[in-house]
């Protein structure tokens, strides 16, 4: 059984660790690979190889370089992206076009970075007092790190490191050890484009590698996507340790549903926002609320629409593949159990399932439940599966103190044919991304990712110029050259006139 390990100073590197994960094809239900998990020391080294990389090489590489560099990367990920897609359903188990359509989202942070040289302008004003002007500009940090999730093996590590590098910054990738190769294939892929070696480095691993990264002197940032109270943790620990963090945290993401919404285009972005990989997508549509009288309709659209959904294995041309691990499986199979005991109305139940697959794989069918009240923990907590839950409220305004009552702001959607409550809606939501009759909206590589409340710790945004700020920090620079003119001697604070 091949091991997957980690790749630091551009090859390969076989750590000191003893501990090792496996990793499973959630199809099959059979562990396909190990993957090492790094000791602190493992992380130290890697720490040290980036920093060196950082002063000696690529922290006053040209921006020209660095662009070419970029625009090399974004070639090979564009060849190769059907090679990264079949990694991470062989890790993840979301089907090829649902993997293919991540590297594509991921690819588009790439072509965003390759706008380094106009992003990464400063500014100038020329005789701010006689003789003098200020201008500012933006440095990179050193060495990041980045720990991401299992949902997006590609994608989410792509929200930071082609910014990250584009600024002039050595990476630390710590991926989930849930999926851990696609990172592998994408790291030879930089090396290819010609980037230097100890500029991106992966280090896989568990808590043991995200702690000594969160605590290491020389890691400047950290940026964190993963499950609310891990993104606490990381948030107050990363800080504590006077580092920059943005941590992204889970969500619960509710469609608004209004009477005179499209009801087809509506059933059809429920079931494809609730469902798509799983449900294992931290801007899939977990709650749908739906203003009276549309529920009956709406939950019969969504019903009959899901009938017509094949389950399998996603390298079959399937529509839905398996979830992650067993051990998720059987916790989202839990909440739906538990949604039958708190007295929601099952009206379609994944646990019946017959998937195109193996028996062994982590199977659970797309489950709708209507009735669903606030008190109900299938409404409460984070499911991250396929199931859909119908909350019925009687008005607009009872659906909109809803939502803005929940913890997450994720991500959140309004569906209806009246542009003023889209308007009221986008302008009174909590909630960080907001789609208009667009169930998904994750934002343009060029504007920024990220959510409101426990959706996320920290100020700033994922990619777009958020993504520069975090990855750069600002000097202002006041310059006089002195020419016969100068005031001489004044005590008094400077002024400008
Ligand atoms: P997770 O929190 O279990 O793991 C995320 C990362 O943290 C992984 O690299 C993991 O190895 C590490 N980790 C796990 N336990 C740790 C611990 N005790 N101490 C330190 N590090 C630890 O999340 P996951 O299950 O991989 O991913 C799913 C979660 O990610 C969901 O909650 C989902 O909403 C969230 N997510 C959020 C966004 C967003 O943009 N807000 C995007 C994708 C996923």
């Amino acid at each position: 059984m091949s091991t997957v390990t980690h790749w630091i100073d551009g090859a390969e590197w076989n750590g000191t660790a003893t501990q090792q994960g496996d990793v499973y094809d959630p199809a099959t239900g059979e562990v396909t690979k190990k993957v090492d998990f790094a000791s602190g020391a493992d992380m130290a080294d890697a720490v040290a190889i980036a920093k060196r990389a950082f002063d000696e090489v690529w922290g006053s590489s040209t921006l020209t370089k660095r662009m070419q560099v970029l625009f090399n990367f974004r070639e090979l990920v564009n060849q190769r992206k059907e090679d990264i897609a079949a990694l991470i359903t062989a890790e993840h188990g979301k089907v090829l076009s649902d993997a293919l359509g991540e590297v594509t989202r991921g690819l588009e942070v790439v072509e965003f970075a390759c706008g380094n040289a106009h992003l990464l302008k400063g500014g100038f004003s020329e005789q701010v007092s006689t003789g003098v002007d200020v201008h500012s500009l933006r440095q990179p940090l050193g060495v990041v790190g980045i720990i991401s999730p299992f949902n997006f093996p590609a994608m989410v590590p792509m929200w930071f490191f082609p910014i990250a590098i584009a600024a002039g910054n050595t990476v630390i990738v710590k991926p989930s050890e849930k999926d851990p190769s696609a990172l592998m294939l994408v790291a030879e892929l930089w090396q290819e484009a010609g980037l230097p070696d100890g500029v991106f480095n992966v280090v896989h691993g568990d808590k043991v590698a995200v702690d000594a990264l969160l605590t290491h002197p020389d890691i400047a940032s950290i940026s964190f996507v993963g499950s609310t109270p891990i993104a606490q943790y990381v948030y107050e620990t990363g800080t504590s340790h006077g580092k920059r963090v943005q941590a992204l945290g889970g969500a619960k993401n509710h469609m608004l549903v209004l009477p005179d919404a499209d009801l087809d285009l509506t059933a059809d972005s429920a079931v494809n926002a609730g469902f798509g990989s799983a449900g294992e997508r931290c801007m899939a549509i977990s709650v749908v609320v739906a203003v009276e009288p549309v529920a009956d309709a709406l939950v019969a659209a969504i019903s009959g629409r899901m009938a017509g959904l094949r389950i399998g294995d996603g390298r079959r041309g399937c529509d839905m593949g398996p979830l992650v691990t067993a051990v998720h499986r059987d916790k989202v199979a839990g909440y739906v159990s538990a949604g039958v005991e708190e007295g929601a109305e099952l009206v379609v139940d994944g646990r019946n399932v017959t998937p195109d697959g193996a028996e062994q794989g982590f199977w659970l069918g797309p489950t709708l439940f209507d009735r669903v009240t606030p008190d109900m923990s299938i409404y409460a907590d984070e499911i991250f599966g396929p199931v859909l839950s119908v909350v019925r409220v009687d008005s607009f305004d009872e659906g909109l103190e809803l939502i803005n009552s929940h913890p997450f702001g994720n991500g959140t959607a309004v569906f209806t044919c009246d542009g003023g409550a889209a308007r009221r809606f986008t302008n009174e939501v909590q909630v960080g991304m907001i789609g208009v009759n667009v169930p998904i909206p994750v934002p343009m590589a060029y504007y920024s990712f990220g959510g409101w409340k426990s959706s996320l710790f920290g100020d700033t945004h994922a990619h777009g110029t958020e993504g520069f700020h975090f990855f750069t920090r600002g000097k202002v620079v006041t310059s006089r050259w002195p020419d016969p003119a100068h005031g001489g001697i004044n005590l008094g604070f400077p002024t400008h006139g």
